[in-house]
């Protein structure tokens, strides 16, 4: 069966996706998301929504509900085993360049519920569930995407333009032939949580902090109701190793030695990359999010990076929906956005695993330098926080006119 209608089309029901779609909602241009599971996913990915991430998502009463449903995390720190807090920064400083100065620690699900909820209050929100998308093609006039639906039958829905914002996976940047540059760590990372009381037990910890450490960095993050500790595994360890519950208590007591067993609430391992994308566009087909560029999380900036393709995409479509710019605007989506995931992202997320896992003595001092420097010069203090904010990144993107 073939559908033909003037829409967006988007694959993926991710905090990208839906961002995308709620945005060209609220600005009058019809979309269909298709979400190849048959509900919201609820996996425990990513925790930090960064100041200019709560800015774009408040006019969806999201900003508001991710307050009220997680943690405001003004400060996060960095520390290690020898000298306890390196240094600390707090987002306060920021209070001239955003609503939201302080980071927001809530699951990246529960955005997607928000998200959800309100596309569905506008009416007519299609959202299809168990809907996923295997292939397209496209000509001058639209891109049709071939979508497996829950009967196992294939239909053919065609749009105006496509959004692939189905994750690292994306089957649209396959589809398009787009490679998808750069590497994999070799270790794993392994995230538990536990409903252990740090903050009792270390009172000077923020809700965000990073541990540089030579023989096993790690972080420790606050969601609400539990501690999020994130470690890198050996690339030797298996699997029945890495989860192996004396090792996992190991690493947690090696996080902070007490007397008691650690309760642990999830365990979860991530395989981590480094890729960008090689085009964010052909055609009438772009893609967004995890589709085009993936990230270590030490920064917490692969969802937030997301969530500002889409809103950056969102603007130009929109735009050109609406006949007030024509379809040369939407090339600037990636001469915007490619190079903050490179040169940004990428770079910053790289270096913040390099200083926390330094083994030489003198990266670790130049590191520790580098903080006190950056800490006792309130210039540098606030440079240093539009940029972990990623306030310094959405400048230079629109900086960038052609
Ligand atoms: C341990 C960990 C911690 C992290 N912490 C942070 C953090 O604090 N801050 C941060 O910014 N980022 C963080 N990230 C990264 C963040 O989780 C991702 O960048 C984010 O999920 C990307 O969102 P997305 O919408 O692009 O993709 P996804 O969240 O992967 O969503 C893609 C959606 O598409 C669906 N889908 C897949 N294939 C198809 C198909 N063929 N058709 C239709 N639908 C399909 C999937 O079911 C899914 O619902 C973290 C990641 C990890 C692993």
């Amino acid at each position: 069966m073939v559908t033909r209608a003037e829409r967006v089309l988007i694959a993926g029901a991710g905090p990208v996706g839906l961002s995308a779609a709620a945005y060209l909602t609220r600005r009058g241009v019809p979309v269909t998301v298709f979400e190849a599971e048959g509900s919201l996913p609820e996996n425990l990915r990513a925790s930090t929504f960064h100041p200019p991430t709560l800015d774009m998502l408040a006019p969806f009463g999201a900003s508001k509900r991710l307050i009220e449903m997680g943690l405001v995390a003004p400060k996060f720190q960095f520390r290690d085993r020898a000298h306890g807090c390196l240094a600390e920064f707090d987002f306060a400083v920021l209070a001239d360049d955003t609503a939201h100065p302080f980071r927001v620690q809530c699951e990246q699900f529960k955005l997607n519920h928000l998200l959800h909820d309100w596309l569905l209050a506008q009416g007519g929100a299609d959202v299809r569930f168990g809907h996923a998308i295997t292939a397209l093609r496209q000509n001058g006039d639209g891109v049709t995407a071939l979508v497996e639906t829950p009967d196992g039958g294939t239909e053919a829905v065609t749009g105006r333009w496509l959004i692939g914002a189905e994750g690292a996976n994306s089957v649209v940047r396959q589809a398009l032939d787009i490679p998808f540059e750069g590497f994999t760590w070799d270790e794993r990372f392994l995230v538990v949580s536990t409903p252990y009381p740090f903050e009792t037990a270390m009172p000077d910890l923020t809700l965000v902090n990073y541990f540089a450490d030579p023989a096993q960095w790690f972080f420790l993050l606050q969601v609400p109701g539990l501690w999020r500790a994130m470690f890198p595994t050996r690339p030797e360890e298996t699997e029945d190793e890495i989860f192996d519950p004396g090792r996992i208590e190991a690493r947690l007591q090696w996080a902070h030695a007490k007397a008691e067993p650690y309760e642990t609430a999830h365990t979860t391992l991530y395989r981590v990359h480094q890729r960008v994308a090689e085009r964010y566009r052909t055609g009438r087909a772009f893609i967004a999010g995890d589709a085009a560029h993936i990230n270590n999380p030490l920064g917490g900036m692969g969802m937030n990076g997301g969530i500002h393709d889409a809103f950056n995409l969102g603007d130009k479509l929109a735009a050109v929906w609406h006949g007030e710019a024509d379809d040369g605007l939407l090339d600037l989506y990636e001469t915007q956005r490619r190079p903050i995931a490179l040169d940004y992202v990428n770079s910053h997320t790289i270096r913040n695993k390099q200083n926390l896992e330094a083994t030489t003595p003198a990266a670790q001092q130049a590191f520790r330098d580098f903080l006190a420097e950056v800490s006792s010069h309130p210039q540098k203090t606030h440079d240093y926080l539009l940029r972990t904010s990623m306030i310094a990144s959405l400048r230079a993107a629109a900086k960038i006119t052609a």
